[in-house]
């Protein structure tokens, strides 16, 4: 059993429509695959009608939120969300208000580049975002079509890195009310890349704690974005906290160099998430 819980289609910031995702994914040889785009449940419909025999789909998103240090400021906090209710009134109008946030937040990051001489407009990536949530992967490959730079990970590497003049921040979800959120509509919530450190500041074993505490279910060890030693605390602090443990891949088509696949699930750990889910069902033959 091969099972990838964390991939994006191009109704987030992925590059592939649901239906060539489903593809990819059984091209890959994958028997389960999550569809989890950013704060929308947009893409199930399709998934679930052109999900190829054989492969198990599991509806899920993953939902922008922060944490708040006492001395610092928010940290930026992914919670994956597995088999909720999508029709649940207070989780879909948080990820209405979270698709709101950044149409704003990435009209002031374009704006401002704009300003500075940069050709890019917010009409052409709202255009090419083609009714996507938009994220700052829109914005780089607009910056790439620009010629302005060569790659998206250049991109996020200098203009829209968080210490860029031209970064603006959104207004994420409290982590601990997304977590309520999720398990209130019946769903499994579960930290997405929580220690790579490699995208900014990361939370103390503390802060994981507290999430625990406030419902989590699950943590995400095996990441691309994570190194041997942050897989191995995070492991450890799963066993500590009773917390379920995933693998995915965090594709996002060509957005990124990571194949599907690259990080996979132990299926004992998939049937504990499953089991906790109650308020969808997978997609499955
Ligand atoms: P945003 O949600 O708009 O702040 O943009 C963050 C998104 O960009 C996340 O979904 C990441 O997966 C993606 N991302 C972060 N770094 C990179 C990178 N170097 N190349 C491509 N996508 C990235
Ligand atoms: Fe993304
Ligand atoms: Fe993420
Ligand atoms: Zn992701």
């Amino acid at each position: 059993m091969r099972i990838d819980l964390h991939t994006h289609s191009s109704v987030s910031d992925g590059t592939e429509t649901p239906a060539e995702l489903m593809r990819t994914a059984r091209a890959a040889g994958l028997d389960v695959i999550a569809l989890t785009d950013h704060d929308t449940t947009d893409g199930w419909a399709a998934a679930r009608d052109t999900r190829p025999e054989g492969l198990t789909v599991v509806p899920g998103m993953e939902l922008s939120c922060r944490w708040f240090p006492d001395d610092q400021p928010p940290i930026s906090v992914h919670l994956l969300a597995y088999l909720f209710d999508p029709d649940a009134p207070a989780l879909s109008a948080e990820r209405a208000r979270l698709r709101e946030e950044r149409l704003g937040r990435g009209e002031r990051i374009v704006e401002a580049l704009a300003a500075d001489g940069y050709p890019v407009t917010w009409a052409e990536i709202v255009e090419a975002s083609a009714g996507g949530v938009v994220g700052r992967p829109h914005v780089a490959r607009a910056l790439v079509r620009a010629g302005v730079v060569e790659s998206v990970d250049a991109a996020f590497a200098t203009l829209l890195h968080p210490r860029s003049p031209y970064y603006a921040a959104k207004a994420d979800t409290d982590v601990r009310q997304g977590i309520a959120l999720v398990r209130a509509a019946g769903g499994v919530p579960v930290f997405a890349h929580g220690l790579a450190t490699k995208r900014g500041r990361v939370l103390d074993d503390a802060a994981v704690a507290a999430m625990a505490e406030a419902g989590l279910l699950g943590v995400e060890v095996d990441h691309p974005d994570h190194s041997d030693a942050e897989r191995a605390h995070m492991r450890g602090l799963a066993a500590d906290l009773g917390l379920l443990t995933t693998g995915s891949s965090d594709y996002h088509g060509t957005n990124k160099t990571t194949p599907i696949g690259a990080c996979t699930t132990d299926p004992a750990q998939f049937e504990a998430l499953v089991a906790a889910g109650t308020g969808a069902a997978l997609f499955r033959d």
